[in-house]
């Protein structure tokens, strides 16, 4: 890491407030309130995060808040609680009981409504599944599902009786499985014959047979009976979920688990290098999932809410279960592919469903731009009253055409800036009381102590960018990699003295409002100023040709360092040298002379983690036209690759 500051030149201006119906209704309805709760926290951190947790339904109260031994947090300290009770059964003497807690909508077209209580029962009959076969408290349990009701089942009845899962995203090759079974130490993997995308099965258990070749630890899976795909059951491993279920009682304990027994690990998305294996808590992760739910997608009883990311990321964990449940709202939950058989999938969903508050990702809102708004607008979108993005930095055009077309200027958008470490949203604005840029994550969540900093943890003064921080710890933060202490104090706490380091680049405008610059490993070094990868991007998304662009540095003999830009067009548009010259004019005239990129390549698509994050670090190899060295596990699809070297002859 340079010791430098970073040169911001992103010059966006627009400012939206949100309307006065939006704020009447508002959770949090202003700044002012915003800033009382930030005030409160910021004078007693501990008083501010106790009085929350006392909402939650504890087995037994804790004796300290917090106890803070650099690198290491232990919150809520002596006391004892249960997730799956919080998400549950403390609903089920109210009238949600039956409510719909997840509504399901599968790939062809099937759907499955649970309430509270269905849910419960389903929970509980699991837990006792899991407990026949030999699955005891602090056991690890892998979950290689599609998306599926029984996925949040499992998860649930796992947190139930104390084990921690592991879910594998069900798009990981046989190979990413047995390497994620084995770092955890697996007991058992829970699977399925299969799963729709794209009107194709996508095979699971077979991959799961590969890699329990090699996973020493486990040797007992649970499938669970999709898409009625011929697989091969070996006796005395593999049990149908459904074989399993029939004689499970229904009444299971909630085991009252410690603060900080783990609740799940799960693997980063690999964008810049190795995924890890992050570790997080029971109470400290359940508070902080459920209060920047609340406040952050401004929940009300009634809302239908839907995020669209897979559980199989962290944004699944907190934001499709366990912060939604946790709140007893009901959350919209869909097997397959957004595009799928149509361009359109994902607003039939929401019109059937009457979705009120919609989160998502920059990854599809660009894809979905690059189809045409023709296919927004053939739906009814009038349930929509916010929408979300979470990921990847949102470049302001992508923004703007969310609010548009989707948002019909109504609607308040949440950009809202965290990880699979932070475990909850730490950047965002507060619906009602925040007006938003586009482009900006805005404000920190209250209680969340972010800032810019030089290498030395000096705050860089507003305008400047510099590395973005945590000076504080936060409840639901990681509690380690899983089985590599020296990974996480090295990834996370060693770069700037004293305080968590998140691996980005980021600048405060003279509101005190975040932007987001982008990876600090992906900075442009540029005749003496460093670039950060979003503000060029975003010059190129704003041409109306283009959808998509990543740009990296490349050696360059005469400067050191020369931009590359990788460029993918909307439909329809033909590549040419004329463009070249017309997007590198473009660059120059929206952000000025010194990001004018030396280097244009079309590209039909860029390398993605599955996840939907662009992978600069690869195009970095393409563009110095050396090999791909480091981790491609997490590559979407290994073809885009392979084509973008081919462009280059
Ligand atoms: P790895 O850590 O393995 O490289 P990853 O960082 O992509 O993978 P995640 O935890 O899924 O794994 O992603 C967190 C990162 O995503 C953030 O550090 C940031 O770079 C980016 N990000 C998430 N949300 C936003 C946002 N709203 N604006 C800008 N960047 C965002
Ligand atoms: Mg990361």
């Amino acid at each position: 890491m340079e010791s430098e500051s970073i040169t911001s030149v992103l010059k966006e201006k627009r400012i939206f407030k949100p309307n006065k119906g939006f704020v009447r209704e508002a959770v949090i309805k202003s700044r002012a309130e915003y800033q009382r709760l930030c005030k409160q926290a910021e004078k007693d951190p501990e008083g501010f995060w106790g009085n929350l947790a006392r909402e939650l339904v504890w087995a037994k109260p804790w004796k300290k808040i917090l106890e803070w031994k650099l690198p290491y947090a232990k919150w809520f300290v002596g006391g004892k609680i249960n997730v799956s009770y919080n998400c549950l059964d403390r609903h089920l003497a109210t009238f949600r009981k039956n409510k719909a807690a997840l509504i399901w909508e599968g790939e062809p077209g099937d759907s499955r409504t649970l309430t509270f209580q269905d849910l419960h029962r389903e929970v509980c009959k699991f837990g006792n599944v899991l407990k026949n076969l030999g699955v005891a408290k602090g056991d690890r349990v892998a979950i290689y599902l599609p998306m599926i009701p029984e996925l949040p089942i499992a998860m649930l009845a796992c947190a139930r009786i104390g084990a921690i899962h592991s879910v594998i995203f069900g798009g990981f090759s046989a190979l990413a499985v047995r390497d994620r079974v084995n770092d955890a130490g697996a007991v058992l993997v829970i699977t399925a014959d299969g799963g729709f995308r794209k009107g194709a099965v996508v095979t699971l258990k077979e991959k799961v047979d590969e890699a329990l070749k090699e996973t020493p630890s486990a040797q007992k899976t649970i499938v669970v009976k999709r898409t009625k795909s011929d697989i091969v059951m070996q006796k005395g491993r593999d049990f149908w979920w459904h074989d399993l279920m029939v004689g499970a009682s229904d009444k299971c304990n909630a085991e009252p688990l410690d603060s900080e027994h783990p609740l799940f690990t799960l693997y980063t998305s690999g964008t810049t290098g190795k995924p890890k294996g992050v570790v997080h808590s029971t109470a400290g992760y359940l508070l902080g999932a459920m209060i920047t739910a609340r406040w952050v997608f401004d929940l009300s009883e009634i809302d239908t809410y839907w995020c669209t990311a897979d559980i199989g990321w962290v944004t699944g964990h907190s934001y499709v279960l366990y912060g939604i449940l946790a709140n007893g709202v009901t959350s919209v939950m869909y097997e397959g592919a957004p595009t799928y058989p149509a361009p359109d999938r994902i607003w039939e969903i929401v019109e059937k469903y009457k979705v009120n508050v919609f989160y998502t990702a920059p990854t599809a809102i660009r894809a979905l731009i690059k189809l045409g708004k023709e296919w927004p607008l053939r739906h009814d979108l009038s349930s929509l009253r916010l929408l979300g993005t979470v990921g990847e930095p949102i470049n302001p055009e992508a923004w703007i055409w969310y609010h548009e077309v989707i948002g019909k200027k109504r609607c308040p958008i949440v950009d809202t800036w965290w990880q699979t470490e932070t475990g909850a949203i730490m950047i965002t604005p507060l619906p009602g009381a925040i007006p938003t840029k586009p482009g900006s994550a805005t404000l920190p969540f209250p209680g969340i102590s972010a800032d810019v900093v030089d290498r030395n943890g000096k705050s860089v003064p507003l305008g400047s960018g510099g590395y973005l921080v945590m000076k504080k710890p936060w409840p639901s933060m990681l509690r380690g990699v899983w089985g590599d202490s020296e990974r996480y104090q090295k990834q996370y706490w060693s770069d700037i003295p004293g305080m968590y380091f998140t691996g980005d680049g980021a600048r405060r405008d003279k509101d005190g409002y975040f932007w987001v610059m982008g990876r600090v490993d992906d900075v442009i070094n540029v005749a003496g100023h460093r670039l950060g990868t979003m503000e060029i991007e975003s010059a190129l998304v704003s041409h109306p040709l283009v959808a998509e662009a990543a740009v990296v540095g490349c050696p360059d003999e005469i400067k050191g360092t020369g931009i590359v830009a990788f460029v993918t067009l909307a439909l329809g548009n033909p590549p040419g040298d004329k463009l070249k010259d017309v997007l590198k004019a473009h660059v120059a005239k929206e952000i000025g002379q010194i990001a004018r990129p030396d280097e244009i390549r079309f590209a039909e698509n860029l390398p993605k983690t599955r996840s939907g994050k662009i992978m600069r670090r690869l195009l970095r190899d393409i563009a110095a036209g050396q090999e791909t060295v480091g981790d491609t596990t997490t590559l979407e699809d290994y073809t885009v690759l392979a084509k973008l070297r081919q462009e280059e002859d």
